[in-house]
């Protein structure tokens, strides 16, 4: 529950970074280590804790599994009175005071969930300055109610920071916008002096400068991180058989492991997941049609247990801290190469490897271009629509480094990646430019009036009923690609549609027409590369992230310790993560420690962990010998 905090008689988690002796350590390390268990920090996170803990504003930009929490939380335990964390996402707030109370941290949240008394509880903690952190909903934060609270807080100097998580909600052009974060600009006004943070995983800069402005952090220092997440990796495969592909995936690389398989429409979400459920995989739907419980059910199945598969749209995501995510796939195209980066992003948050798989096939990318034209937008819309699906077909297309791509799509500078299909089975193309320009002459030559079928028949010199009536006979394109195929001339067609050189008439029967992306390639001046689609796609040695631990780790001890973990999760009603990442556990199984200094020096065991399960740790290591 949100209010644990209310149990505790005192702060302690402040009590003990502060008392405690660390003569040899900072105190931002100190907390690092003792109440969260880790080591080193990541990246830029020192230098933003301490930005933060010695009263700067900041705008920190870093992916999705970067570790942004910790960049709050630790100031927040050097910092005396409480910080103020606004989080949009009520199963979000839960889960991460859940692991700060494990942790041993004084946390707690107030939100519509919780009843008036318990919410009456969580204010009398705050009041009474036994409270660390304490995450609200923006709405709560902005009632009269709550901002007098903080104005008594600010007057007793109790308030230590105000965090704002998943800052891109206050931009309007993201798909997450919440029009209460826009009115968070008053905290700079009625609480100056009190240092804020905002973070987000969000990589484009248009929404970054929107989110200096509205949240009035023009002048707060920025900590830019890499978007790249180098423990995933990518995979685009063309689509044949896409659910036994996806099954296939499953069973191969990911069996028993948690995943999220994102699909365009809620029907295609439910047979999905019913049909992987007919074939053994602990699969369940996620989307905005379903009645209230059941999509709640199945997200907290999916949070809690291990190894559940969520089958979902893209209304499941933003939130979802689940850190063993261990797939994300794709059976339709996303949106853009924005929300490709954003849902993937939620495979591996632990660092360990993750794998984004995707199936597509051009008839995709030609229903999408279809749907944007036949879309109630205007025209500015419909060209920036465009635009974005342009560039996630280069995405999807491209024969090179997928996260080259990726990054340099944010602007990003890199070198090829070793970890993404195309680096590790570099593509057989071929050059379809020779064809391809025939195949542009001859809608030109047919006066751009007829589709795919009809100017098959007449470059491959098809006298059809239909080619002689129009006497297309005569063209002078009229044979002159016999040589290529009819289904190789089929998927050259659509990945002409699909790359926008031809554009699709729909009002006219799907009539093909030129357009000025053709132009290039027309004149000589652009060459036309395919990918060469192989015919049965061969299993080539590939490897599921959990077997990709090396060598000699006793799965069994693993097996075990996850278990113990399952089991002690439900009994706290906790998820199971909150308890030991996989991370922790691979550790332990791998270090088998026979002490609690041992166990102690593990990644992700604090002080409060070790005290706590320690024992029982201990034992499960003995038992297995
Ligand atoms: P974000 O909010 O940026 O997606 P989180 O704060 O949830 O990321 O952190 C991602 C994961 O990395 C979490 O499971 C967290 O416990 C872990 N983590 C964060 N910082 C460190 C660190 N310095 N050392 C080890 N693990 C870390
Ligand atoms: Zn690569």
């Amino acid at each position: 529950m949100c209010s644990a905090a209310r149990e505790r008689a005192d702060s302690p988690s402040r009590i003990r970074a502060m008392n405690a002796p660390h003569p040899a350590t900072a105190p931002a390390r100190h907390i690092l280590e003792h109440v969260f268990g880790y080591t080193a920090f990541r990246g830029e996170q020192e230098a933003i804790v301490e930005h933060v803990a010695a009263g700067g504003d900041a705008l920190v930009l870093m992916p999705t599994g970067g570790g942004k929490s910790l960049c709050y939380q630790i100031p927040a335990l050097l910092r005396s009175g409480t910080a103020i964390v606004v989080s949009p996402l009520i199963a979000l707030m839960q889960d991460q005071v859940s692991a700060l109370v494990e942790a041993g941290v004084a946390a707690a949240c107030l939100n519509s969930s919780l009843s008036l008394e318990e919410s009456r509880a969580v204010e009398r903690e705050l009041f009474a300055g036994r409270l660390d952190l304490l995450y609200v909903a923006p709405e709560r934060l902005l009632t009269p109610r709550f901002l007098d609270t903080l104005d008594e807080l600010r007057d007793t100097h109790r308030l230590a920071l105000f965090a704002i998580d998943e800052a891109h909600c206050v931009s309007q052009w993201g798909h997450d916008f919440r029009p209460e974060y826009l009115q968070l600009s008053v905290l700079p006004e009625r609480y100056p002096g009190i240092p804020r943070i905002a973070l987000t995983a969000t990589a484009d800069q248009l929404t970054r400068e929107e989110i200096a402005r509205n949240l009035r952090l023009e002048n707060a220092r920025r900590f830019v991180s890499s978007f790249d997440r180098p423990n995933i990796r990518y995979r685009i495969v063309d689509k044949a058989d896409p659910r036994r592909q996806l099954l296939a995936f499953i069973r191969e690389d990911h069996q028993d492991e948690a995943g999220i398989v994102y699909c365009l429409s809620r029907r295609k979400v439910e047979e999905t997941a019913a049909w992987l459920a007919e074939h053994g995989v602990d699969a369940l739907p996620y989307h905005a049609g379903l009645p209230v419980e059941e999509r709640s059910a199945n997200q907290v199945r999916f949070l809690r247990e291990d190894g559940i598969v969520m089958v979902a749209t893209i209304a499941f995501g933003m939130g979802i801290d689940k850190p063993d995510v261990r797939f994300v796939a794709h059976l339709d195209l996303p949106r853009s190469v924005e929300g490709y980066y954003q849902e993937t992003g939620r495979a591996g948050r632990d660092g360990l490897p993750a794998e984004a798989w995707m199936a597509w096939g051009a008839a995709d990318v030609v229903q999408q271009r279809r749907m944007i034209d036949e879309s109630e937008g205007g025209e500015d819309f419909k060209r920036l629509a465009r635009a974005r699906l342009d560039a996630l077909v280069g995405l999807v297309e491209s024969t090179t480094c997928r996260r080259q791509h990726l990054l340099d799509y944010f602007g990003e500078a890199s070198g090829p990646c070793g970890n993404c299909d195309n680096c590790l089975e570099p593509p057989r193309t071929w050059d379809a430019t020779d064809a391809a320009r025939k195949a542009l002459s001859c809608v030109y030559r047919t006066g751009q009036r007829y589709g795919a079928g009809h100017l098959i028949d007449v470059l491959r010199g098809e006298r059809s009923e239909k080619v002689i009536e129009r006497g297309h006979e005569a063209v002078s394109t009229f044979g002159i690609g016999a040589d290529v195929d009819d289904r190789t001339w089929r998927s050259l067609f659509r990945q002409l549609v699909a790359r926008g050189l031809l554009a699709v008439d729909h009002e006219r029967y799907g009539a093909l027409a030129l357009t000025d992306a053709a132009r290039p390639l027309l004149r000589g001046e652009d060459e036309f590369m395919l990918r060469l689609v192989p015919e049965k796609r061969g299993r080539t040695k590939r490897r599921s992230a959990s077997t990709e631990i090396p060598a000699g780790i006793p799965t069994t001890l693993f097996d075990r310790l996850r278990a113990w973990r399952a089991e002690t999760a439900r009994e706290r009603n906790v998820p199971a993560y909150v308890i030991f990442h996989d991370a922790t556990l691979r550790e332990i199984a791998l270090a088998r420690p026979h002490t609690l200094a041992e166990l102690g020096g593990i990644s992700g065991i604090g002080d409060r962990k070790l005290e706590a399960y320690g024992a029982a740790i201990l034992e499960i290591v003995a038992e297995a010998g």
